[in-house]
């Protein structure tokens, strides 16, 4: 079993030898050059005014704030005093651990097991942050955590997510180097290679964020229409669900692509057997808290359906 009590030294890893008993300074997580952000780029579209009474009520919800580590270490402290997650590290890139959240089923009987992973790419953290929101959902709705295990990582690139950079300190973007046969992996994928080797999984979300460009939110995935149509439809009821063109993507229904193989986490989950692997994109065009919360939704509205699609093959 992993260690359920979080040392000061995994949640703040020691640097020349000294144990962290706090979380770094908020400015030093910013003293580093800053790229193009996945932060708010203004309601360019029409579309989004339909939306915008809807969403406003989303501000200021305690969502974990943007690219800022030690927040992040903080608010997963927090959950790794509740009883029902286990907070562990993976291992450590540059000091810095990355974190694998695991939340065990409640039931009795065989159990699927569900993944969620955010932060690979570093200036996307609306996926980090709803995370935090998804497990508050997951927490409280108890027929998921009776028939589910659930596995998250956090933030896949911590250097990313505390540079503000979409790539890796080799400046390598790990969304494309899932797959390199016979290179080197990538520190992070090295870290996080081992568990996925050993779990099989059911159903994997992977959460990014799109180019302002984009309208709406979408996945891209390698599943199945049966299951991400019922849980986009619904989704779209509340949320801005893709219009406006998927290139380079292929649209096999409103807010449902397939991309071409490019070593991905989604193809590298894919062709090791996972039935259902699915990269969720939010919209940069929405504000933060905004973006965050469909980004959490969406993620809620495919498990809700998977549990119902699964709940009925059960009780055939
Ligand atoms: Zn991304």
């Amino acid at each position: 079993m992993p260690n359920k009590i979080l040392s000061a030294s995994l949640l703040y890893p020691s640097r020349a030898g000294a144990t962290r008993l706090c979380a770094p300074s908020s400015l030093e997580a910013r003293n580093f050059p800053r790229e193009k952000v996945d932060r708010f780029d203004g309601f360019s579209t029409p579309g989004w005014r339909t939306f915008l009474p809807r969403l406003s009520r989303f501000s200021g919800t305690g969502i974990l704030p943007e690219n800022n580590l030690p927040a992040l270490y903080e608010r997963l402290g927090v959950l790794a005093g509740r009883p029902d997650v286990c907070v562990e590290s993976l291992g450590n890139v540059k000091a810095m651990p990355i974190h694998l959240l695991r939340m065990p089923a409640t039931g009795a009987g065989t159990k699927k097991n569900i993944l969620i992973c955010a932060g690979v790419h570093g200036n996307e953290p609306s996926g980090v942050s709803a995370v935090f929101e998804l497990i508050s959902e997951i927490q409280a709705k108890p027929h998921l955590r009776e028939n589910f295990n659930f596995y998250i990582l956090p933030c896949v690139n911590p250097y990313g997510f505390k540079t503000v950079s979409r790539r890796n300190e080799n400046d390598v973007d790990l969304n494309r180097a899932f797959a390199a046969s016979g290179q080197e992996n990538e520190p992070e994928i090295d870290v996080v290679k081992p568990f996925f080797e050993k779990t099989s999984f059911d159903l994997v979300l992977d959460l990014h964020s799109a180019l302002p460009k984009r309208d709406g939110y979408f996945v891209l995935h390698r599943s199945t229409l049966q299951l991400l149509g019922p849980a986009m439809e619904n989704f779209g009821k509340a949320w801005p669900v893709l219009s406006n063109g998927s290139k380079p993507y292929q649209e096999e229904a409103p807010g449902i692509c397939t991309s071409a193989p490019k070593g991905t986490l989604k193809d590298y989950l894919a062709d090791q057997g996972c039935p259902h692997v699915i990269t969720l994109e939010a919209p940069r065009a929405l504000a933060f808290n905004e973006r965050t919360k469909g980004l959490s939704r969406l993620a809620g509205s495919i498990i809700d359906e998977f549990a119902a699609q699964n709940k009925a093959i059960d009780s055939h």
